[in-house]
């Protein structure tokens, strides 16, 4: 069943393009197939660095971890569904504060920053994320999986229904008033994480969870109140007015900043 989770991702991702279409909920500034063209172009590199570094790092530390029952969840003994519900929580939890620290750490800002730097959200933009980012995220992952002790099947149901929750809150869909309210009481809606991606840094210190929005409100980071027409998307220190083309973003972090 290894086929599973995959052709779910790509179900999801083909019925967000779809609703995208049929309800946006932002109107884009710039031409959308040069935009997905651009941003697939860069998720390709993406995930070239995923799964020559984090599936190789940190797969086998998860089997390792289940072998020598590492990490708090091989503590307590507690029924497989709790176990796995706890394990998918705390990764969950340990990702937001890792969002935080790609903000605040001018280091990783430099790379994260190029995810913000998409003048428009959409499904595409989920995946457009420098390898830079990628790669310095696998101690992190590594840190997440020695502290929580998920299996690797507990690991990779994580990772697939991140991508799912990534690919939905970064969509350009519209949701009714009513379904987005009900939702966010659970999960980051396309509505909550477009205020994170506001140029306003008021906007974007907000909404850092890429699963349950419990986490942003617990630490008060929580923030709805922002009308998207209210909103300009991109990156709070970035003032051109035009897209930075392909090759120019790849090598903006190693870059003096402009
Ligand atoms: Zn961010």
């Amino acid at each position: 069943m290894r086929w599973l989770g995959p052709a779910l991702i790509a179900a999801a991702a083909a019925a967000l393009i779809v609703m995208e279409r049929r309800r946006p909920l932002r109107r884009a500034t710039e031409p959308r197939n040069r935009r997905d063209l651009r941003n697939l172009a860069i998720a390709a590199v993406a995930g070239v660095t995923v799964h020559l570094l984090e599936q190789r790092v940190v797969e086998p530390l998860a089997a390792r971890a289940a072998e020598r029952r590492w990490g708090l969840l091989n503590r307590l003994a507690l029924p497989r569904w709790a176990r796995a519900a706890l394990g998918f929580a705390l990764m969950d939890y340990t990702l937001y504060f890792w969002h935080i620290l790609t903000h605040k750490v001018p280091l990783l800002w430099r790379f994260h920053r190029v995810h913000h730097l998409d003048r428009d959200l959409s499904a595409t933009t989920a995946l457009h994320f420098h390898f830079g980012e990628l790669a310095l995220s696998v101690p992190w992952r590594a840190f997440q999986v020695l502290l929580t002790g998920v299996t690797p099947a507990e690991l990779r149901l994580w990772q697939q229904a991140t991508l799912v929750s990534i690919l939905f809150h970064h969509s350009n869909w519209g949701l009714s008033r009513g379904l987005d309210r009900a939702l966010t009481r659970f999960v980051v809606t396309p509505r909550l994480h477009g205020i994170h991606h506001s140029m306003a840094s008021a906007h974007t210190s907000s909404n850092w969870s890429s699963g349950l929005t419990l986490w942003d409100r617990l630490h008060g980071t929580y923030r709805g109140d922002v009308p998207q027409r209210a909103i300009t998307i991109g990156a709070p220190d970035d003032r051109r007015r035009r897209p930075r083309p392909l090759d120019e973003a790849l090598v903006l972090p190693f870059r003096a900043r402009r």
